[in-house]
């Protein structure tokens, strides 16, 4: 099956306070999709003044917001849920033209998990019942939390709507007002989720100000008046936010690159066909959203003694790889986001040949009869060794660096010779062997026996400088709230 195109607006503006805001210097950018490479919309170009009037709409909000019961701010999330699950297909194929993910990703992947997400944060919230405790018979103390205020929340291009929904979920359930800075090259969808649930929430809890990082994501994450920033992005650009956010002494959660290995052991060939297939998707996994997921498993670390016959298999899989029209529900594999990330890639692809890589399939673009002029690249395999700068910087391409190694301690230790620590994967039917790597990885999601799988329920963050601070899971409501400590005694007499 395939989808017809989205239909978009020509112009979309900024939504502050409520209202749909023309950019105070009126100034727009072009939105191209990936998929054609032509324009598709306009999108305001803001600037400090755009934030400033978000910042203050948030503030005036916040009052009132911080101040609604839990089961008020329950009923809201699960309102945006419904709205939109009802608007699923649309919202996908919308996100699809927008990033060049396949829909069968953007229909079955991001856009549910999205709805998960509000509906999960809005259930948590509910289900609280606070903290109590005796601390002698006369003496009791009370954990209770409040808002942060007003948070400044800016946002990659790889998973527009789904990154938004992991940072508006939780702001929005602990009581705090929001202003939130999309990706440039991915700002429509998320518009479009705004003009669906506008009439939803009270003006001013959610303003979204569009624009590029130095224009319009530096003034909102330095803005004296913003409480905490939450980022995800490039680990370059995270430092950058952490030096903004030090200036007001705001806390800050950064989710920023990975470099992930994903590591195979002997025991994966011993198995039952259907586990080595299984363990054969996760080889291929490299390749889901193109490669543009910051958990990508763009390093393989496999056994040398099932090197050749794994491979085989592997090689194989990625050859079956279906490229094609990113709206037709049959195609795996999309186009990249952007020119730039295509000409990134395709830069690697040279590095990786001049530093003595092998690649073992694909390694070059990939010409869509759909869509000549879209931005698409075979999955590549390289062969070599962890030293190489393939298997050290983040391409963000479907791309997967294979090296071997030879026992426990040798794998161990090329998995951790990174600088990331976002996330990895173990493939093993030995309970002992899984446990020590999973111990011994330093990263934020090990999967064991599985990969790409990401319940709300489970958290996520990262090691080293893949950042600091989770998402998903309850957990990570304390970090949009300030925890306040009641300490009362009810005895007469002095102390
Ligand atoms: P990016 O850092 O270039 O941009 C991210 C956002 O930051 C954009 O909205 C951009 O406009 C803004 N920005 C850029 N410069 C800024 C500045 N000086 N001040 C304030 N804002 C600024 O990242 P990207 O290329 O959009 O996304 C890809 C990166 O995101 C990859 O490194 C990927 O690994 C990472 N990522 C991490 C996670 C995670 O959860 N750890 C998830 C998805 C993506």
């Amino acid at each position: 099956m395939i989808y017809p195109k989205p239909e978009f607006k020509e112009r979309y503006e900024n939504f502050i306070g409520g209202e749909w805001t023309k950019p105070v210097d009126s100034q727009y950018f072009n939105n191209p999709s990936p998929v054609d490479g032509n324009v598709f919309c306009q999108v305001p170009r803001s600037n400090y003044k755009d934030v400033n009037l978000a910042v203050e709409a948030a503030s005036q909000a916040v009052s009132i917001w911080s101040k609604t019961s839990a089961t008020e701010r329950c009923l809201l999330l699960n309102k945006i849920a419904d709205r939109i699950e009802t608007n699923l297909e649309l919202l996908a194929v919308a996100e699809t033209w927008e990033n060049g993910k396949p829909i069968r990703e953007s229909l079955h992947g991001d856009l549910p998990a999205v709805v998960d997400h509000f509906r999960y944060f809005g259930s948590v919230i509910r289900a609280e019942s606070g903290e109590v405790a005796d601390i002698d018979a006369q003496t009791v103390s009370m954990e209770v939390h409040e808002p942060l205020g007003v948070v400044g929340q800016i946002i990659p291009w790889n998973f527009p709507v789904l990154l938004a929904a992991w940072k508006l979920a939780p702001a929005l359930a602990a009581g705090n007002c929001v202003v939130l800075k999309p990706a440039e090259q991915t700002p429509s969808t998320i518009l479009m989720v705004m003009e669906l649930i506008a009439d939803l929430l009270p003006p001013g809890v959610v303003n979204v100000v569009n624009g590029f990082g130095s224009e319009a994501g530096k003034p909102l994450a330095s803005h004296p008046k913003i409480k905490k920033v939450s980022f995800t992005g490039e680990t370059t650009t995270g430092r950058l936010i952490m030096q903004y956010a030090a200036e007001n002494i705001v806390p800050v959660t950064l989710e920023l690159g990975g470099k992930a290995p994903n590591i195979f052991h002997r025991s994966v060939m011993d198995a039952d066909d259907e586990f080595l297939d299984k363990a054969v998707e996760g080889f291929v996994s490299f390749a889901v959203n193109q490669g543009e997921v910051c958990t990508s498993p763009s390093r393989a670390l496999i056994h040398e003694s099932i090197y050749d016959d794994f491979m085989a298999r592997c090689l194989e899989r990625v050859a079956a790889i279906k490229m094609g029209d990113p709206l037709d529900l049959s195609t795996m594999s999309g186009a990249q986001v952007s020119s730039e990330q295509f000409e990134k890639i395709m830069r690697y692809m040279d590095i990786g040949r001049e530093e003595g890589a092998e690649v073992l399939i694909g390694g070059d673009a990939f010409e869509n009869p759909h869509y000549p002029n879209g931005y698409y690249v075979k999955p590549t395999v390289f062969k070599g060794h962890n030293k190489q700068r393939v298997f050290q910087e983040e391409i963000f391409g479907p791309t997967v660096s294979v090296t071997t190694f030879k026992d426990d301690a040798e794998g161990l230790q090329i998995a951790n010779d990174t600088l990331y620590g976002l996330s990895a994967g173990v493939w093993t039917r030995d309970i002992h062997q899984m446990q020590t790597f999973a111990r011994g990885i330093e990263a934020g999601r090990i999967w064991c026996n599985c990969y790409h799988v990401y319940p709300t329920h489970a958290s996520f963050g990262g090691y080293k400088n893949s950042g600091f601070g989770r998402e998903t899971h309850r957990m990570m409501l304390n970090s949009y709230r300030h925890t306040k400590n009641i300490l009362t005694s009810y005895s007469q007499s002095p102390m």
